[in-house]
């Protein structure tokens, strides 16, 4: 067996894989904060990760793997949603509404999330959940001399773990003061130190703690659930490179302060991020689009998948319509070769090796993906079951590609003829470049052996649709 490779951001480098338990692995991966629908970005380390456990099931045994990505619901935009609709009429208390919006957003993101083929996580633990815990470990970190109360507030005070404050994404004290826009409150004794504990007003969501009525930080959510799911030592911890700083060094302060017994995570695995024209896809930017958004729009998960995986998750990548369109076609041929097989079940099979190798070395999903294609000519099955273990061509998106295929293709039915979406979506992609390159030439001709074909093309700016007209005949679709 390749022994899995996987680059640890604390050293820099790539590292064999080695679980702290070898019949165990157990692993932690920031989750999102449920206050509205999932944006694209926020897709991006569910499906890096989601890879990632598929190898290490694969390696170690379904049984053998403890996957743990949270929920965060202590959030203000959650309050401020349930206080506009409780302020619109909207029946119960502050508390069952921010249940509710929390609730309502956690179905979304999970139904979002498996429409890209991920696997949900062995355990989500919502933050609410484990206030006690948090508590608890506040407690013990004032108690060791890490965390001090100030005016309701609990802070974690940074100059008690100085020398390794920052060694995670290598910044310097005065770097980290000048890139984190931190803070600065009367009650800090360092203006880096960071909020544990905050006050809750009266008309928000607040529990009772040792001082007084409040709710936790967001970084201790994460050390307090890893820990109690997971112990003081684990092996991988991941999420958006985003997150290194401050929320992970945060996360490393207080757990290795509250349990010096434990080393916290081994190796820290970050994704770089999803970008619009160079910047980060994000909220607070306002230049995002909802996973759900491409869904409604006819874009099928496993195509989004695709084309995250097309790209290694250390580099940034861009959202585009080519590379849509490219996954569509790619997938599309995938179904057409593989739709009267009947898949192996899981259980019993065993993914080619050179896909294993791929992913085993840093999670390098571009050859995996290319070592999956190469099998379209060797063996239809073989492709159909190791795609299926990379999470394409699930039961549901075959369900859905029939339909649409029939749908799209006015019944010309699974003949083996290019169907009308596919050659829609090239003709688009054709119009695309040649407006950048003026050369309008290839749209002509394809346009035109489309006409010979008995299709009737529209083209407008919301996109191309081909339609079968009166002397429609399919068969000349096979000379295009
Ligand atoms: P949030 O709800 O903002 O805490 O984000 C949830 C997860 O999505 C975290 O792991 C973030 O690092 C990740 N994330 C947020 N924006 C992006 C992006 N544009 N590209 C990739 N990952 C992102
Ligand atoms: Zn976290």
């Amino acid at each position: 067996m390749t022994p899995i490779k996987l680059h640890n951001t604390r050293t820099r480098t790539k590292e064999e894989f080695v679980p702290i338990d070898p019949e165990n692995v157990r692993m932690y991966v920031c989750g999102p904060t449920v206050y509205d629908r999932a944006h694209l970005g926020n897709a991006r380390p569910v499906v890096v990760f989601d890879v990632l456990y598929r190898l290490l099931r694969h390696v170690y045994g379904a049984d053998h793997v403890t996957y743990v990505r949270n929920f965060t619901d202590v959030d203000d935009k959650i309050n401020a949603t349930a206080l506009s609709r409780q302020q619109a009429g909207a029946q119960g208390t502050l508390e069952q509404l921010v249940q509710e919006r929390s609730d309502e957003t956690i179905g979304w993101y999970l139904h979002d999330m498996g429409a890209l083929g991920a696997l949900e996580p062995n355990e989500m633990p919502r933050a609410t959940e484990y206030i006690a815990q948090m508590v608890e470990m506040i407690e013990d970190l004032i108690a060791k001399g890490h965390a001090y109360a100030a005016e309701g507030h609990v802070l974690f005070a940074v100059d008690s773990w100085k020398n390794k404050y920052g060694a995670l994404s290598g910044r310097s004290g005065d770097d980290m003061i000048a890139g984190a826009r931190v803070e600065v409150a009367p009650y800090k004794k360092n203006p880096m130190d960071f909020v544990l504990w905050k006050p809750s007003t009266d008309d928000l969501p607040g529990w009772d703690s040792p001082w007084g009525r409040g709710r936790p930080g967001w970084h201790i959510e994460c050390s307090a659930m890893s820990y109690e799911l997971l112990g003081a030592s684990f092996d991988i911890h991941g999420g958006g490179n985003d997150l290194m700083f401050p929320h992970h060094e945060n996360e490393i302060a207080q757990s290795c302060c509250a349990h010096p017994e434990g080393e916290f995570a081994r190796y820290w695995l970050h994704n770089e991020m999803l970008q619009v024209e160079g910047k980060k896809m994000s909220k607070s930017l306002g230049n995002f689009f909802t996973v759900h958004d491409l869904l409604e729009q006819g874009v099928p998960g496993e195509v989004i998948r695709f084309v995250f995986l097309q790209t290694h998750y250390r580099k940034p990548m861009d959202w585009t319509k080519s590379k849509a369109d490219h996954a569509y076609h790619v997938l599309d041929g995938w179904h057409r070769l593989t739709v009267d097989l009947e898949p192996t079940p899981l259980s019993d099979f065993v993914p080619d090796s050179r896909i294993v190798e791929a992913l085993s070395s840093d999670l390098n999903t571009h050859l995996a993906l290319m070592r999956l294609a190469a099998l379209e000519s060797q063996s239809p099955q073989e492709l159909l079951d190791n795609a299926r273990w990379l999470g394409f061509l699930s039961d549901a998106t075959k369900e859905a590609w029939k339909r649409d295929f029939l749908h799209n293709s006015s019944g010309i039915g699974v003949s083996g003829h290019p169907d009308l979406a596919t050659l829609g979506a090239e003709l688009d992609s054709l119009r695309t470049r040649a407006k950048i390159t003026k050369d309008f030439s290839e749209v002509d001709q394809l346009k035109d052996k489309l006409f010979q074909a008995g299709v009737e093309v529209r083209m407008s700016k919301a996109g191309v649709e081909l339609l079968p007209g009166p002397d429609f005949d399919p068969s000349k679709l096979e000379n295009i």
